[in-house]
């Protein structure tokens, strides 16, 4: 089967497995998933699975992607913020859907590939840095959306506080290689009310810097959907 046909089989799966979001079904359908996944994988870029990137991480599972990008309501005014660039395929698919995309990742040799990536496709308005995202981009914040590609085990409260009033922080948490819960999360004049989206499994968020992503970390887990809750 050629990989548009994949795609198509893709697209349709999504769709039959709740994804509505018009918006999000087009950029997912435009944007070539090839480009992301390493060179082994090719004919498996449009399979619904999680396909590893290097440094123990994972380009996610398209139907994970689709149910977080869904989940986040985006408008094309937006400014968002993404913690785990990983691959950069959610970087690439948010950037199709909102003004401006900030993305952290911790592994320099990933976000290099990552750049490399949105260069190739003209991605101009995504702005990446090499750090921890547990500390947030201060300089750019608020955040009208804050999404998390890797599992927190406690809510983090430095990102939280970098969301608007009004804005939304969607993010899998629980514990490391554990039963995780996607969750949403919309701050209010009042503080902030969650929801439960699906049960997922995601590698998780680390502390600090990737040891300049040279040693990598060796675990396998990767973000990938159990069931909908
Ligand atoms: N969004 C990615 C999925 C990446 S997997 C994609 O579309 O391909 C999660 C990523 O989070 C990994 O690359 C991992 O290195 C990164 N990560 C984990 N903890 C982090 C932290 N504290 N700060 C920044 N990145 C982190």
């Amino acid at each position: 089967m050629s990989l548009a046909a994949r795609k198509i089989r893709l697209i349709m799966n999504l769709r039959r497995s709740g994804i509505t979001d018009l918006r999000v079904l087009a950029a997912i359908e435009r944007l070539p998933r090839e480009n992301f996944v390493p060179q082994p994988f090719l004919d498996q870029a449009y399979e619904d699975k999680a396909l590893p990137i290097g440094h123990g991480q994972t380009v996610s599972q398209p139907q994970v992607v689709a149910i977080m990008t869904q989940a986040l309501e985006l408008k094309p005014t937006h400014k968002v913020l993404e913690v785990g660039t990983g691959s950069g395929y959610q970087a690439a698919l948010l950037s199709r859907l909102a003004r401006r995309v900030y993305s952290i990742e911790r592994h320099r040799p990933l976000l290099r590939e990552a750049e490399a990536r949105f260069l190739a496709l003209r991605l101009t308005n995504i702005h990446c840095r090499c750090g921890d995202g547990n500390l947030g981009w201060p300089e750019q914040s608020p955040f009208d959306r804050i999404i998390l590609t890797a599992a927190a085990t406690e809510r983090p409260q430095t990102l939280l506080d970098q969301l608007k009033v009004g804005g939304i922080m969607v993010l899998p948490i629980g514990p490391d290689r554990g039963d995780q819960d996607l969750i949403r999360v919309r701050r209010t004049d009042e503080g902030f009310e969650e929801e439960t989206l699906a049960g997922v499994r995601f590698v998780p968020l680390l502390p600090g810097l990737g040891d300049n992503g040279e040693n990598g970390d060796t675990r396998q887990a990767g973000p990938g959907r159990k069931s909908l809750a």
